[in-house]
This record gives C-alpha cells, sequence and structure tokens, in this order.
C-alpha cells in the first residue's frame, strides 16, 4: 500500500503516518526527518537545505526529488510506504508518477489531513520535537512522561526552528501557494481522501483506517 499524507504544516502529518506506518508495516518516510538528520550530522546536503528551512521555505526540488526516489528504491518499500512531507509541490508529484509508472506502480491513496489555519497557528507552538528519533509531542496535547525528554529515547526535546511563530507563517503561505494545489491534482485522479484533523488524533487514525481498510 502506498499512501501520501497531505496537509498544512502540523496538520498531523507525521502524527498519523506514524500510526499508519505501524498498523499497516509499512516505512515511515518524512522529507523533512531526512533533511532534519542531515542538518544534525553536518552533511553537505543538510547545510543547504538548512538555509531553505530556517526561513520556511521549500527545499528546491532537485535536491529533494532525489533523495526521496532513492529511499522508496530501498527493500524496505517493496510493499508500500507512507509519504510525510512529499511531494509539496506540482512538480514533485509529477516526477514520483512518472517513477511509479515506469515500474507499472501507483500511489493507492492520498489522505488529506484537513486543520484551519487558527488551529495550525496555536498547534506549531506547542510542537516539540525529538531530534535524535524524530518523535513527535505537544506540551498540550501529547505531552511527554518527563517534561523535555523524549519518551522513545532519552534524549533532550526542542522547539524546531522553523517552529517558532515568525516562521510558521511564512510555512503557511508556501503551503497555500505551492503544496494545497496538490488536492486537485489528486483529486482529479480519484485518489483523494480528506479527513478532519482537528479532532482527537485517535479518531483522526479511526477515520484513516476506514478509508484504507
Ligand atoms: P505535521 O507532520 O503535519 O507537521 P505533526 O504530526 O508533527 O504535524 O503534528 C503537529 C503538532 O500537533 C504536534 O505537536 C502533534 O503532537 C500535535 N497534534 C497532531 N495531531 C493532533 C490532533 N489531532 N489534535 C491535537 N494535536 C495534534
Ligand atoms: P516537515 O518536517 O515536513 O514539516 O518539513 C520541514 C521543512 O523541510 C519544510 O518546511 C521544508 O523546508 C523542508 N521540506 C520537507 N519536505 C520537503 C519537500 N518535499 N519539498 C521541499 N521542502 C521540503
Amino acid at each position: 500500500m502506498k499512501i501520501i499524507m497531505l496537509g498544512a504544516p502540523g496538520a498531523g502529518k507525521g502524527t498519523q503516518a506514524k500510526m499508519i506506518a505501524d498498523k499497516y508495516h509499512v516505512p515511515h518516510i518524512s522529507t523533512g526527518d531526512i533533511f532534519r538528520a542531515n542538518i544534525k550530522n553536518g552533511t553537505e546536503l543538510g547545510m543547504e537545505a538548512k538555509k531553505y528551512m530556517d526561513q520556511g521555505l521549500l527545499v528546491p526540488d532537485e535536491l529533494t526529488v532525489k533523495i526521496l526516489l532513492d529511499r522508496v528504491a530501498k527493500d524496505d518499500c517493496q510493499n508500500g510506504y507512507v509519504l510525510d512531507g512529499f511531494p509539496r509541490t506540482i512538480p514533485q508529484a509529477e516526477v514520483l508518477d512518472k517513477a511509479l509508472s515506469e515500474i507499472n506502480d501507483k500511489i493507492d491513496f492520498a489522505i488529506n489531513v484537513d486543520v484551519p489555519d487558527e488551529n495550525i497557528i496555536r498547534r506549531m507552538g506547542g510542537r516539540r520535537a525529538c531530534l535524535s528519533c524524530g518523535a513527535t509531542y505537544h506540551v498540550e496535547h501529547v505531552p511527554p512522561q518527563k517534561e523535555g525528554i523524549c519518551d522513545a529515547c532519552g534524549k533532550e526535546l526542542v522547539l524546531r526552528d522553523d517552529d517558532k511563530p515568525e516562521t510558521v507563517g511564512n510555512r503557511l503561505d508556501v503551503y497555500h501557494k505551492q503544496t494545497q494545489p496538490l488536492i486537485d491534482f489528486y483529486s482529479a485522479k480519484g485518489i483523494l481522501k480528506t479527513v478532519d484533523g482537528t479532532v482527537d488524533m485517535k479518531d483522526v487514525f479511526a477515520a484513516i483506517v476506514s478509508i484504507l481498510g
């Protein structure tokens, strides 16, 4: 099963993608996590990506597409995957479609987690991320057992640089201009499914499971 998660930054794509990955035994692939791991390890790719991420801009398609195509070519992706944060532009979606059609394959579902901008702004300020294992928390909705410490790996939790209020507005603008058109793109292909992302995350997941079967 090949699934794409769509939605604004902070809509809950990563939260739901992790649950999907666990239930359906497919890898969760987040281009944002891949970039953050590269930044942490000081790679050339990380340095380049950081310039854009810190401003709330998208990393250029040339860099992003290659990373994603390399990742989905790995053995663990044979039975499918859930993509979180990719594609974010129409050209990215077209490249992915083309790569899949070359192997007689296609995306099965594009799940749009729908959350209005007002809720997003409140959510992002409360998000805390573990840059070591990629786990995500929220100071109110999903607090870790010990404040500031990742339940999964024991490392320190941080407010991502790009979740600071001055950057969130830019990310939402970028989302509306560059990523939202993907909703029509996948709707035209007949694989778009929209779920209400404002309800409790367990209820969001139940709605997704009823779609995926
Ligand atoms: P995205 O991957 O779309 O950027 P995340 O999954 O990281 O979003 O979620 C953004 C923040 O909102 C996180 O702090 C997360 O814990 C919290 N969150 C996710 N889903 C919900 C929900 N249904 N209700 C409340 N908070 C949520
Ligand atoms: P995320 O963790 O998905 O919120 O992504 C964090 C940041 O990484 C984004 O704001 C972008 O700067 C960059 N990024 C992640 N995925 C992509 C993508 N598919 N295309 C371009 N930039 C991306």
